[in-house]
């Protein structure tokens, strides 16, 4: 196999390009995909990891053979607009001199304003099915005269249900296409569609001796379901420079997730399938300036976010396989940074667990989830290397007078603790923590509660889990079996969180919870 872009047969223009771009060699799908798209008409089925460079790989082929006369030459279809524009960019990145023009086509962004892009002529079309459907009936594209199509995200293109968009597009085209379908993983589906409309078609595949990145150290730990939302938080608390994604199962765990860390004040936002389009835009170019440092996302939203220095990935629910595993954990310890991916376990899903580190030839650690003692110590050394940063900066004299001021009718220890109570509230003290079980599964210690605040006090469920996550940081997770009578309500919960709820509400005079009486 070469290892230089030199011995693959491009022209000096793209060669300049990646030069220009810095790509000094082929990764190994492209160093498989571009001699053969080149050599043969054959069709090509991809498959590579994620962040395996697999649009470099048709798109400089294409880019190279194509052959422009007024029509359009190229479509590439994409499960989403990040990705549509990703795919836009990084051809762009590759032309080099070459008078070539690429459209990108999306939804949720303004159609006019497409076409007349369009209209100026297009070489290549880049877009989502939705999209392309609409301008196809709309007559602004036609693709009778393509000679390259090409399926992104193959595997996240039918798990979208795009199958027959793709279907009805492809009909659009002329026969004698050749045509590229890339993807992570290669599930049946997929093939079924190359069967029905390749005659033939070659698999280049790279094979994941290697799974799982080297780079990232991969742990678990075990954690019943109702601590789940505890763990996450010891976590984010624990690592002072957290810059992660936490993947759920679906979009209400998500959104739960969310609004749970929202409330304990972490910078963090969400991504799944029914965010708008403008949200999503916004959420990404948030995080990816950093003023978010947690994004709580399902598999396929997370898909195509070109995020490379993330710390972490933390899988809050467990992978259904041993590829989306892969492909989740794979988002960190790239472009030569260190990771971590932490994946929260119950005691159900241990075998489970085996079968991933099977599959997945995955060495996945177990570790505790850190102590409270833990996280406070990691944050009195995230104050204290602050406060020496600050003051080997002198960058504090504008606060000199005050300070002085401050000091003269306390002693310094004494202001400087009640300064610290006052920013930091109870985040130093360890009883302010809830705690976790860190071992057994144990259903049996939920304690019924009787609350007295009922229907004639404003509340329903939600209210009521507002309440309790309000004054007692009780997680709405941890409390079942609500019910809502006119003066008062029952909540069941685990018996360390009973305690801490009937500390924080019950007052010398008044009692609001206690243990119902059966
Ligand atoms: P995939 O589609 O396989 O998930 P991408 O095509 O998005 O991966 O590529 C991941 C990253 O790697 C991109 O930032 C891309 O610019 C970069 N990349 C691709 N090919 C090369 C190469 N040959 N050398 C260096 N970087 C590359
Ligand atoms: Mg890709």
């Amino acid at each position: 196999m070469s290892n230089s872009f030199n011995n693959l047969g491009l022209s000096q223009e793209i060669l300049a390009a990646l030069t220009a771009k810095g790509f000094t060699e082929p990764s190994p799908i492209q160093a498989l995909v571009i001699p053969e798209f080149l050599r043969e008409q054959a069709n090509i089925i991809g498959q590579a990891q994620t962040g395996t460079g697999k649009t470099a790989a048709f798109s400089i082929p294409i880019l190279e053979s194509i052959k422009r006369d007024g029509t359009i030459k190229a479509l590439v279809l994409t499960p989403t607009r990040e990705l549509a524009l990703q795919v836009c960019e990084e051809m762009y990145s590759l032309i080099g001199s070459r008078e070539l023009r690429v459209s990108a086509v999306y939804g949720g962004a303004s159609i006019e304003q497409q076409i007349r892009n369009i209209k100026r002529g297009s070489d290549i079309i880049v877009g989502t099915p939705g999209r392309v459907m609409d301008l196809l009936e709309r007559n602004v594209l036609n693709f009778e005269n393509i000679d390259f199509f090409v399926l992104d995200e193959a595997d996240e293109m039918l798990n979208m249900g795009f199958v027959e968009d793709i279907e009805k597009i492809l009909q659009t085209t002329r026969e004698d296409k050749k045509m590229l379908f890339f993807s992570a993983t290669m599930p049946k589906s997929i093939l079924e569609i190359a069967k029905k409309y390749m005659v033939q078609y070659k698999v280049l595949k790279v094979e994941n001796k290697e799974l799982t990145t080297k780079l990232t150290e991969q742990i678990y730990f075990e954690v019943r379901e109702g601590d789940k939302f505890e763990a996450l938080c010891r976590v984010l608390d624990f690592e002072q420079d957290f810059y992660g994604i936490i993947f759920c199962r679906t979009k209400i765990e998500v959104d739960e997730v969310t609004k749970h860390l929202k409330t304990r004040s972490y910078a963090v936002e969400s991504l799944h399938g029914d965010i708008t389009q403008s949200q999503r835009t916004k959420t990404l170019a948030e995080f990816k300036e950093k003023i978010i440092n947690v994004l709580v996302a399902t598999d396929v939203a997370a898909r195509g976010i070109d995020v490379n220095n993330l710390t972490h990935v933390i899988n809050y629910s467990m992978p259904q396989e041993a590829e989306s595993y892969v492909h989740r954990i794979g988002r960190t310890g790239r472009a030569g940074k260190k990771g971590i991916a932490i994946t929260f376990v119950t005691p159900k899903e241990m075998s489970r667990l085996g079968l991933i580190k099977k599959i997945a030839k995955a060495d996945i650690k177990k570790q505790d989830i850190p102590a409270i003692k833990d996280i406070i110590k990691s944050k009195e050394e995230y104050l204290q290397a602050c406060v020496s940063e600050i003051i080997n900066e002198n960058d504090f004299t504008a606060y000199a007078k005050l300070a002085a001021k401050l000091l003269a009718d306390s002693d310094p220890q004494t202001v400087l603790a009640s300064l610290l109570r006052h920013q930091f509230q109870d985040e130093f003290i360890e009883e302010s923590y809830a705690k976790i079980e860190n071992n057994r599964a144990r259903n049996t210690d939920n304690v019924k509660l009787f609350v007295a605040l009922g229907k004639k006090d404003g509340m329903n469920p939600r209210k009521l889990l507002d309440v309790l996550h309000e004054n007692c940081k009780t997680p709405g997770r941890k409390v079942r079996d609500i019910r809502i009578m006119d003066k008062f309500s029952f909540i069941s919960v685990p018996l360390d969180e009973a305690e801490i709820i009937m500390r924080k509400l019950n007052r010398k005079n008044k009692t609001m919870v206690e243990v119902a009486k059966n």
